[in-house]
């Protein structure tokens, strides 16, 4: 079992997850993070941590395709530790639906 970064984060980022992850095993995109499914303990930390509430457990229902892309863009995203600060439109995308059809982007992130 792991956690997954879900649609909400894309555009949203707002990197309070990666602070408290005691294994640092969240991985930047352009426009959204995910975590490495080999690397999460399972702690359950980040969860609450997330104000877009993008983060869930794999055991919830439906995630098989997150899951899939947390662990394919993980792979080849940088690593990211230390929290910047979020999009200036961050809150506006808050919720917006469908994100991942509309905005993801495959391309990498800054990294630490
Ligand atoms: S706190 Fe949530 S929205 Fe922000 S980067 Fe982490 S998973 Fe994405
Ligand atoms: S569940 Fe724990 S180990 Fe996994 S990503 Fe969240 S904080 Fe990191």
């Amino acid at each position: 079992m792991t956690f997954v970064v879900t649609d909400n984060c894309i555009k949203c980022k707002y990197m309070d997850c990666v602070e408290v992850c005691p294994v640092d095993c969240f991985y930047e995109g352009e426009n959204m993070l995910v975590i490495h499914p080999d690397e999460c303990i399972d702690c359950g930390v980040c969860e609450p941590e997330c104000p877009a509430e993008a983060i869930l457990p794999d055991t919830a229902p439906g995630l098989e395709s997150w899951l899939k892309l947390n662990a394919e863009f993980a792979a080849v995203w940088p690593n990211i530790t230390n929290r910047r600060d979020p999009p200036a439109d961050a809150d506006e995308f808050d919720g917006v639906p469908e994100k991942l059809e509309r905005y993801f982007s495959p391309e990498p992130g800054e990294g630490d």
